[in-house]
This record gives C-alpha cells, sequence and structure tokens, in this order.
C-alpha cells in the first residue's frame, strides 16, 4: 500500500513542477538567429510541441524557423541544444500573448 502512496506522490511532483514551468514561461517565445544557424536540426528534434521547422532561406540554405510560435512554452530546451548559439528567448509582444 505504501508503494501506491509514494508512486502518486512521485507522479502529482511532476506533473505540478511540469504545469508550474509551462505557467511561468508563457510571457517569452524563441527566437532563430538565423545567420548562427547551421541547420543541424537538433532543435527540431529536441523540441516536443513541434514548434520549429526547417526552411530554405533566400540562399537556398536551411535553416530553423519558428513555425508554431503558440506552442512554445519557452522550455528553453531546443536553445541547450542548439552548439550554434542560434537560439535565443523573447519577449512575446502583445499580439503574440492575445493569440495564447
Ligand atoms: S540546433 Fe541551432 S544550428 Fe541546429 S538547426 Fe537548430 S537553431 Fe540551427
Ligand atoms: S523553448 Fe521549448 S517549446 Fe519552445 S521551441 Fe524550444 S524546445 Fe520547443
Amino acid at each position: 500500500m505504501n508503494i501506491i502512496y509514494i508512486s502518486l506522490i512521485v507522479v502529482s511532483f511532476f506533473v505540478l513542477t511540469s504545469l508550474l514551468r509551462h505557467k511561468r514561461r508563457r510571457d517569452k517565445v524563441v527566437n532563430v538567429v538565423e545567420s548562427n544557424c547551421a541547420g543541424c536540426k537538433a532543435c527540431i528534434r529536441r523540441c516536443r510541441y513541434k514548434v520549429l521547422e526547417m526552411v530554405a532561406n533566400e540562399n537556398g540554405e536551411q535553416a530553423a524557423f519558428v513555425k508554431n510560435p503558440a506552442s512554445c512554452t519557452a522550455c528553453g530546451d531546443c536553445i541547450k541544444q542548439c552548439k550554434f548559439n542560434a537560439l535565443e528567448l523573447h519577449t512575446r509582444t502583445q499580439e503574440s500573448r492575445n493569440k495564447l
């Protein structure tokens, strides 16, 4: 019986911290510094919310693009994956917040 209570406490802890983190960072959104992007796709593989995708720039080079900013929780996971300093967090504009 004790193991059930412990499991419930652990699961509740992770759900609550996840919800709090999600809520706390809704004022920020990821931004791509295109000139630094090497097109490695590491950020796209890491983002569980499918916020980023690859697009070709005017030179035909692949670069990350913020396709779905409303889904970005500003968790920072993609930023930790980027070895080229091509991702950063920006404060959302009022218009962007209104779309959440
Ligand atoms: S991880 Fe960085 S360099 Fe790689 S595609 Fe994403 S933004 Fe570009
Ligand atoms: S900050 Fe988090 S949610 Fe936003 S694009 Fe990066 S990994 Fe996805």
